[in-house]
């Protein structure tokens, strides 16, 4: 299990740049290649918006679906966009390993930008749920 509080950041896939830095500047992208039909998510990169990277990326990966990282750090789109990923897993679609490892990752690395700080109370009480059960 990932502990978003303690996650690595995300890089480039290119350059290996963080681009948890500036993550509200518009200067990176999520991209997923999917089979024909669109219900296996088969591989997934991180790249830097608009240059180089960008460019080398899509021309290893081809077609692909994508959205800018900083749409989905707005707390509103990253609740539709989970929403969105844990209803196509219940009807039916997969991820890689791989593709679903980068997804929770990306998550992980989102949530402390969308989330707020918890109070003391409520840290006392996420430990004692964690140690109870799997979260
Ligand atoms: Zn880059």
């Amino acid at each position: 299990m990932v502990d978003f509080r303690r996650v690595e950041p995300i890089f480039c896939d290119s350059c290996g740049k963080n681009l948890m830095e500036g993550v509200s500047e518009y200067s990176a992208l999520v991209a997923w290649k999917t089979n024909e039909d669109g219900t296996v998510v088969e591989d997934i990169y991180f790249a830097c918006k608009g240059g180089e990277c960008d460019q080398k990326m899509s021309a290893v990966y081809g077609p692909t679906s994508w959205e800018d990282i900083s749409d989905l750090a707005i707390p509103a789109v990253f609740i539709n966009w989970m929403l969105s990923i844990m209803t196509k897993l219940h009807d039916g679609h997969t991820y890689s390993d791989k593709a679903f490892e980068k997804i929770i990752l990306l998550a992980a690395n989102l949530s402390n930008v969308v989330t707020r700080e918890m109070t003391e109370a409520e840290e006392k009480r996420f430990r004692n749920l964690q140690e109870i059960n799997n979260y």
